[in-house]
């Protein structure tokens, strides 16, 4: 039976923050071995912003795992991710000092990595996607930790251990792969062939302020006062609890109901051990869900009436909106969308919707919270929340 550990964690005090970690470690009997040389920390660093924001893994949980493993490993200790966007050691070194990374990770030795190289792989049991180009550290590393926020997610609708993944592969070859499986199930599956390749040994979930609504980045915050964590395949079910906290089931992520199908996860949180003092959580029922919740709205639909909305459906499906007065004509999200449909025009961002693949990787990377996600009220009538 998979283990999933769960610690009311209330607030990044540091000393509570490093009794977490050390407790759920603990719990679920994680070893580093002494062959372990080198160890990757990866937290979610998706944009250049401030821990406020709540998008990004909080500095208190990457220097309490930075902690643990100098108190238990004489191993190298690199940090790395990537955020979307261009990928260079200028805007990893502006995004490591906003989210505060450089302070938690030099405190304790801990490399920030920099060079921004990614290397070519096979994803040989990928049922998906067979090939990825992954971040050379996380390739090289004999440990990965998995650091994620707990999020809501315009695509995925969870951002969590699995998704948090994603920033493995370096940053402008990430529209790539939105490009190749634009539909939200191949995308979901080509994110567990991800997991399934780097195989982090532990994932620990940041959850003292998860962020709400239109996630990963535009989002608001939201205190649910608890830190979680797994070991190896144990990160599916770990999603699952962390789901089923902000009140989705399994069906209602695509990345579960697939990991469920491939036998990776248990269907309910009934088949998963939960431990520690915050394993008898109820749902956060009132948990506010991205406007895209629901994209498969027109199962929702009696027939025979719901053929005639699939074949509407990209005219209905929720797209992204500029809100003009606030772009300030960065080019952020242009370079990161993947159709190549957003032009910058007398220095605002303008959409040709009819390219659009409904990534909303624009919404998720605009600075400027700029871009709106827009749904048609007949797809907010069916759609499931
Ligand atoms: S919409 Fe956002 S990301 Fe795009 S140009 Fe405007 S401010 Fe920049
Ligand atoms: S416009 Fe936005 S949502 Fe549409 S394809 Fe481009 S990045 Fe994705």
């Amino acid at each position: 039976m998979p283990k999933v550990s769960l610690i009311r964690t209330e607030s990044y005090d540091q000393r509570a923050m490093d009794a977490a970690v050390s407790q759920h470690l603990d719990a679920l009997g994680f070893l580093i071995p002494s062959s372990v040389k080198t160890i990757v920390i990866k937290p979610n660093l998706i944009m250049k912003c401030t821990p406020e924001r709540t998008a990004t893994t909080h500095p208190a949980m990457v220097a309490a795992v930075c902690r643990y493993i100098r108190e238990h490993s004489s191993a190298r200790i690199i940090l790395a991710d990537s955020p979307g966007g261009l990928y260079t050691p200028q805007i990893m070194a502006g995004v490591y000092a906003a989210t505060g990374m450089k302070q938690a990770a030099q405190k304790f030795g801990v490399e920030l990595y920099t060079a921004c190289v990614s290397r070519p792989v096979q994803a040989p049991d990928g049922q998906v996607c067979k090939d990825f180009d992954i971040l050379a550290p996380i390739l090289d590393a004999d440990m990965v930790f998995n650091l994620c926020k707990l999020k809501t997610h315009c695509m995925t609708t969870l951002s969590c251990g699995v998704k948090n993944l994603f920033g493995c592969v370096p940053g402008l070859l990430k529209p790539q792969l939105h490009y190749r499986f634009p539909e939200g199930e191949r995308f979901a599956g080509m994110l567990l062939d991800l997991a399934g390749l780097v195989k982090p040994a532990v994932t620990l979930v940041d959850a003292v302020d998860a962020m709400e609504g239109d996630g990963p980045t535009a989002g608001q915050k939201r205190h649910v006062g608890l830190t979680a964590a797994a070991v190896g395949e144990d990160i599916y079910a770990l999603d699952l609890v962390m789901g089923r906290l902000i009140d989705l089931s399994p069906q209602q992520v695509p990345m579960l109901a697939q990991a469920v199908e491939r036998g990776l996860c248990p269907k309910t949180v009934d088949e998963v051990s939960l431990c520690g003092n915050g394993a008898g959580f109820s749902p956060i029922q009132d948990f506010r869900m991205p406007a895209t919740k629901g994209l498969d709205f027109a199962d929702n639909i009696p027939r025979p009436f719901s053929w005639i909305v699939r074949g509407l459906g990209p005219r209905l499906a929720p797209h992204p909106k500029i809100r003009v007065k606030d772009c300030v004509g960065c080019g952020k999200c242009a370079e990161s969308c993947p159709a190549k449909t957003i032009e910058i025009l007398e220095g605002k961002a303008k959409i040709n919707l009819s390219n659009c693949i409904h990534c909303f990787c624009c919404h998720e990377m605009c600075p400027a919270k700029a871009i709106n996600v827009k749904a048609n009220p007949i797809f907010q009538m069916f759609s499931k929340r």
